[in-house]
């Protein structure tokens, strides 16, 4: 179905003749009837065509200046000159692995918000969470930052519902599932955001995914550093 977003997250994964190969198929696709976001490690934003490529960044600093003494970050100003246009926030493995919590991850929100830079805000539950039916309650306070901000922001957001159980497992949820978390999120909100599905996207599901599914799009982790696999994901939604 057109008119979907795709989004990749390489991770922390990739090179350079991958990148030169995908930038070489996406700048042929300027003209597709969906919108497809490549989140790359930052190292390899120079090897895509930012006219004609969306580039997206798979984390903002916290820190509000544009510039200054902050060994490693990468301000919302430098991503924004570095062609970025779209940034992944509340990534599962940022909250895990790095701590991040709402506190932290309204900064960056705000960050990109102020660069001009869309937000790709990440959500889910955890196995354990999906297991006591905690999903609603954990999808309201990851959405509270969201939900705080005024309604033209919220519309700025891209909303991914990544339920943690399906990251890189192989399961997905099913039609009911989703259309259910679909009315949870969208409770909570004045008017419809744009909310995308990720977690375990593959060549097998993804036709069922994003033209059955009651969503806008799909984030892509594993199956998008395969370019075949991507291609064929992406003519599912053409
Ligand atoms: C992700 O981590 O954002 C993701 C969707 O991963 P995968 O497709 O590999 O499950």
């Amino acid at each position: 179905m057109p008119g979907k977003i795709i989004i990749a997250n390489w991770k922390m994964n990739g090179n350079f003749s991958l990148a030169h190969e995908i930038n070489n198929y996406l700048v042929k696709m300027v003209n597709a009837p969906n919108k497809i976001i490549i989140c790359t490690p930052s190292i390899f934003f120079n090897y895509f065509d930012h006219q004609k490529v969306n580039l997206g960044a798979q984390d903002i600093s916290v820190i509000e200046e544009e510039y200054g003494a902050y060994t490693g970050e990468i301000s919302g100003k430098l991503l924004k000159y570095s062609g970025c246009e779209h940034v992944l926030i509340g990534h599962s493995e940022r909250r895990q692995y790095f701590n991040e919590n709402n506190e932290i991850l309204n900064k960056k929100l705000q960050n990109a918000l102020k660069f001009n830079i869309q937000p790709i805000f990440c959500v889910g539950e955890t196995k354990e969470e999906y297991d006591k039916q905690l999903t609603a309650k954990v999808l309201e306070d990851q959405l509270k930052i969201i939900k705080n901000l005024p309604v033209t922001d919220q519309l700025k957001v891209i909303i991914a519902y990544e339920p943690v159980w399906s990251i890189g497992t192989g399961l997905i949820p099913d039609l009911k599932y989703i259309s259910k978390v679909k009315d949870i999120i969208n409770k909570l909100f004045e008017k419809n955001l744009k909310i995308v599905y990720g977690g375990s996207v593959n060549t097998g599901n993804a036709n069922e995914i994003l033209n059955s599914w009651p969503i806008d799009g799909a984030l892509i982790g594993g199956a998008s550093l395969k370019l075949p696999d991507f291609k064929k994901i992406i003519s599912f939604a053409e």
